[in-house]
């Protein structure tokens, strides 16, 4: 919060400031938010059929995954602890949030992408890693069943399972099409490096298209037209970015196109950035609006055929079909099938997404960990928990609590259910306490357990899901590593909340989520952002505060030199519309 809020100070602080010193401040800014590696060598590890012959000493951890979830769990490991072996069809991290950037060349792929062995070497103690993909979790065996990317003509095992004593599920999300007829076989998504590189080529060939000789203008018109799907963070960007490049780049080499061009964003919901404030969504509206870009609300995309796309209007069933160039499909996330899988073994099968409790454990298995995308904390209700606090709380066994009594439990509950404290500002109440006044809002010396009850009863409608994000992720990964870290130490002195059912205290604490603002890049160097504390910032200088948070989140001092470099060249030569 206080890092945001620096930030913030900052940005309004050098705004209106020429273009050097705003760099200056951009680069001292950065480097506040090194990820440092300690540095030790690890060897080569081969994925073999004999891979777990030997008993190891130490516990077996296997990561699925090194995306932001693995990759942050990874970072901050204590590796000489256990036996780590990291299981990714990517041999690499990337930056995800710059993709967008990627699709049009403002950052260059590599720029925003970390081989997985450059971060794993410089831990302490060795973890292997095995490029190939999981393809079974078998969680009554305790163990993986992994596929490796190369053909089988190669040399090396094609299938090998692993072992663990722990699992790290950190397999994130995979593109929903909602199963939207045509959806896979003509849109692009924005999921992964190639899709961004892949749309980066298409854009290009739309525009050599567009001029080649021959076409009506109907035809270079639908060329021209660049349809985005759901007008979520994702697609905003990617279709600001899209106006910018054409804006600064493009029509000086395809001048006679220029008038042609359209970008379309459709949105199901009334407003595009919806999870946003909604000056944020109304700024984003009204900024499209101004460069030429059509933001269509209220409609289902039902089909997408190669030069077509067909929509529905919620409203009145209308259906209309509208020619397309390219269509870019972001509208949100499934669960892959290897989760799937093991969801229906688990008995999950009738939930969306995964659930694990708030110490990140798959329910039913304490040796099992979900974090990022692919899961989702089912968060206790206090209800069912009530009597056993009544009863916790109720020291003398008098049948009452009293405010001291209460207050005296009070950090663990809010600790163990974090919809207290949502419940609490939510209604505007200063004090835990005042929980216990009647309903008309005088003090009660103390409460029976009805009382209880009722002065509860509203607290579970503020149980929250968190949402899919890079910073939900990354911070579940370094929290469970602070756990494995400390499991032997925490095991003589827990460090949790008390237990109401049963007795003792927890070993750790559960997950909590600090939410730092989210960035929406609007394009023509304008940003929007939500910070903590209801706080919004909109236009030029929000920009500069996410070139700042985004140079300074990078995962190395090799990435941030490659993305701060790739801005600048952009800014200096435009970017670079070759089709390679
Ligand atoms: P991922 O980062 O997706 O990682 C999953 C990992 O699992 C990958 O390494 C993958 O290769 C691996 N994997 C997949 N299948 C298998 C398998 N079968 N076996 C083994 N490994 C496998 N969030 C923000 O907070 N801010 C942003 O600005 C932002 N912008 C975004 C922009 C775009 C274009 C996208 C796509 C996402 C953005 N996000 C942003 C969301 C963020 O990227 C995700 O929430 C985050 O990546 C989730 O992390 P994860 O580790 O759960 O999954
Ligand atoms: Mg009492």
């Amino acid at each position: 919060m206080r890092v945001f809020s620096f930030f913030t100070r900052a940005s309004r602080a050098f705004h209106g400031y020429p273009f050097g010193s705003k760099l200056l401040i951009l680069s001292t800014l950065s480097s506040g938010g090194l990820v440092a590696y300690s540095e030790s060598q690890s060897e080569l590890g081969t994925p073999s059929g004999n891979v777990n012959e030997i008993e190891p000493r130490k516990k077996r951890v296997v990561v699925l995954g090194t995306g932001w979830a693995g990759t942050s769990f990874l970072k901050d490991l204590d590796a000489s602890l256990y036996e780590v072996q990291v299981v990714s069809p990517r041999n690499y991290f990337a930056f995800t949030p710059l993709l967008p950037s990627v699709t049009c060349g403002t950052v260059e792929a590599r720029s925003i992408v970390e081989p997985v062995r450059n971060i794993i070497k410089k831990r302490k103690g060795e973890i292997k890693f095995f490029e190939a993909e999981c393809v079974k979790i078998d969680a009554s065996n305790k163990k993986v069943t992994c596929r490796s990317n190369f053909d089988s003509n190669s040399l090396g095992n094609e299938e090998f399972s692993l072992e663990y004593d722990y699992l790290v599920i950190a397999l994130g999300a995979q593109v929903n099409t909602f199963n939207t007829p045509g959806v896979k076989e003509n849109c692009h998504f924005l999921k992964e490096v190639e899709d961004a590189l892949k749309i980066r080529r298409s854009v290009i060939d739309c525009f050599e298209k567009a001029v080649l000789p021959g076409l009506t203008e109907e035809e270079r018109r639908a060329n021209l037209h660049f349809v985005i799907v759901g007008g979520g963070p994702t697609g905003v960007e990617f279709a600001a970015e899209l106006h910018d490049f054409v804006e600064e780049d493009i029509v000086k080499l395809y001048p006679g196109v220029k008038d042609l061009l359209k970008i379309t964003v459709i949105q199901s919901g009334d407003h595009i950035l919806n999870m946003f404030d909604e000056r944020i969504s109304s700024f984003a509206e009204q900024k499209f609006t101004r460069d030429g870009i059509d933001v269509q609300t209220g409609l289902r995309v039902t089909s997408v055929s190669e030069k077509d796309i067909t929509m529905k209007a919620k409203s009145n069933g209308q259906v209309h079909t509208i020619p397309h160039g390219l269509v870019v499909w972001s509208t949100g996330v499934g669960t892959r099938p290897v989760v799937r899988d093991f969801m229906e073994q688990i008995g999950q099968a009738d939930r969306r997404i995964l659930a694990t409790d708030e110490w990140l454990r798959v329910k039913g298995y304490e040796n099992v960990y979900a974090i990022g995308d692919c899961a989702t904390i089912d968060q206790r209700k206090i209800r069912e928990d009530i009597s056993a606090i009544f009863e916790a709380a109720d020291k003398d066994k008098s049948g009452f609590l009293t405010v001291a009594e209460f207050q005296d439990v009070i950090d663990d509950i809010i600790i163990r259910y974090p919809q207290v404290e949502h419940y609490l500002n939510s209604k505007h109440l200063a004090d835990v306490t005042d929980l216990l006044k009647d309903p008309e809002g005088n003090e009660r010396k103390e409460v029976d357990i009805e009382g209880f009850k009722l002065a509860l009863s509203q607290v579970d409608s503020q149980r929250k899901s968190l949402p899919a994000t890079a910073q939900v992720a990354a911070q579940q990964g370094s929290y469970l590593s602070r756990c494995f870290n400390r499991r032997e130490h925490c095991k003589k002195y827990p460090e949790g909340p008390r237990r109401f059912r049963g007795s003792g205290r927890h070993q750790f604490r559960p997950f909590q989520y600090k939410h730092f603002g989210q960035f929406a890049p609007l394009g023509g160097e304008q940003a929007a952002a939500e910070l903590p504390g209801d706080w919004v910032s909109m236009g030029h200088s929000t920009q500069w505060l996410w070139y700042s948070v985004y140079a300074s989140k990078q995962v190395s001092w090799r990435t941030r030199v490659l993305v701060v470099s790739d801005w600048t060249r952009r800014f200096i030569f435009g970017r670079d519309s070759s089709r390679i």
